[in-house]
């Protein structure tokens, strides 16, 4: 079987419903090939801030978003040793670009869905596993796990950190950060009672974190070094949860967010080494070449130390929707169209490119500060850094990728 598209998307998460929504709104139709059975929303929830909002409302389905989820007050820094507040940061202060700050904590399920729902029926196609791209005159010929084959005269991908896409325009291969993250979800029929804080513990060689998603759930997650001694913890959800109290009960952590971890749900992998793609090497990398671009996770692997590799994947679809749209929608006597999307892409990577250098390389070194044990690290951060680095996360959220318009 071999069918012929336009816009082919391999990927719907984050960035590949965004950049097909997108796409969408400014009339230019796109496959999504998806390799899951249905979405898939591992990781129950992540922090969406200010500039994914942004990009929410310009795709149309940021109020659904808001109407599901509380919007989050005050970041609460404290250092695990201490238990006492650090620094406590206004949520909702005036940003620079834009507005007064807005971050929610969302579920994954609830925002691919809004996403989903907005696409024309069959956008996506599901159980499709890109495993093969050639290249025959320009056109990308792309090989599917079960024997079909789809000629793309357009290729985004929007396939995460294992990106066949971005292996095939030569990009890096993501690296071991060394620390691992566990995640987890409690939900409480009859309502949690936190504040619309975000609980951040900082310090002893762990980063966690605790932030309700509306008033029945409540979201958190840990990272860590592993080392010999937690050898196993991964082996099941019961052992990962006693791992995880263990560290937080001989740090100060309050008792009611132990409870929460107590009775959560974990997440369905275990221990997600997280990995980060070197932001040396993206600063020259091939984001797009001819009719070949990557976005989301394909392109910015980041460790989750901002809460923005899910934000800045949605800004990539909405820039990505605007150059390449204008390009396709363009008649035919506005040059030739292989070269406009040639233009429209290289756009995208130019505009792209210095935005994720800067959010790679600050969620790492957020994340290597934040979680240290080193003596000298500790005594700088917990005196001198938590409040500029509590500031840092609100000011990388402070950013407009701009609407579908050019
Ligand atoms: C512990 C942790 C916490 C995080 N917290 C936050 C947070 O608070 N806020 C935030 O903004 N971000 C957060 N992130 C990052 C965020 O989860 C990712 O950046 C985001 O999900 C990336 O979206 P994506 O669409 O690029 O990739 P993905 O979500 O990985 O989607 C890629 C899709 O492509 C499909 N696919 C893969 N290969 C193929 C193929 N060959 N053919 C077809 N389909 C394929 C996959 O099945 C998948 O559906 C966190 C990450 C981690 C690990």
């Amino acid at each position: 079987m071999e069918a012929a598209e336009d816009v082919v998307i391999v990927g719907a998460g984050l960035a590949g419903l965004a950049a097909a929504l997108g796409l969408h709104r400014k009339g230019v139709r796109s496959l999504v090939l998806e390799s899951s059975p249905s979405l898939r929303a591992s990781g129950f929830a992540l922090t969406i801030w200010n500039n994914a909002f942004r990009a929410l409302d310009v795709l149309g389905v940021g109020d659904k978003i808001r109407k599901q989820h509380l919007q989050l007050q005050k970041l609460r820094v404290m250092p695990s040793a201490t238990g006492e507040i650090a620094q406590e940061v206004d949520l909702t202060q005036q940003g620079k670009q834009r507005g007064p700050n807005e971050i929610r904590c969302v579920r994954r399920d609830l925002l691919l869905q809004a996403l989903e729902e907005e696409l024309p029926r069959g956008t996506i196609r599901y159980s499709s596993r890109i495993v093969s791209i050639q290249d025959d005159g320009g056109v990308k010929v792309l090989q599917l796990a079960d024997g079909s084959v789809i000629r793309a005269k357009v290729l985004v991908g929007c396939d995460g950190i294992n990106s066949v896409v971005a292996k095939w325009l030569g990009l890096a291969t993501p690296s071991y950060s060394g620390r691992s993250a566990a995640r987890g979800f409690a939900h409480y029929p009859d309502g949690h009672g936190f504040d619309p804080k975000f609980l951040q513990f900082i310090g002893n060689g762990f980063r966690s974190g605790m932030l309700p998603c509306n008033d029945n759930d409540v979201y958190w997650f840990f990272t860590w070094t592993p080392s010999e001694n937690d050898k196993g913890v991964d082996e099941s959800a019961a052992k990962m949860k006693r791992f995880v109290l263990s560290k937080l009960r001989g740090s100060k952590v309050p008792a009611e967010a132990l409870a929460a971890i107590d009775r959560s749900e974990m997440s369905d992998v275990l221990a997600a080494p997280l990995r980060f793609r070197s932001p040396l090497s993206l600063a020259t990398a091939s984001i797009a070449r001819g009719n070949v671009c990557v976005a989301g996770d394909a392109l910015h692997p980041m460790t989750p130390d901002l809460g923005q590799g899910g934000c800045s994947a949605l800004e990539d679809g909405v820039v990505l929707a605007r150059c390449l749209g204008d390009a396709l929608l363009l008649p035919d006597g506005k040059g030739k169209e292989e070269e406009r999307i040639e233009a429209a892409l290289r756009e995208y990577a130019w505009i792209r490119r210095w935005r994720s250098v800067e959010l790679v390389a600050t969620a790492y070194a957020v994340g290597f500060i934040q979680q240290s044990d080193s003596a000298v690290v500790s005594f700088l951060r917990d005196r001198f850094l938590s409040g500029v680095l509590a500031r840092r996360l609100v000011r990388m959220a402070d950013y407009d990728c701009g609407t579908l318009a050019n």
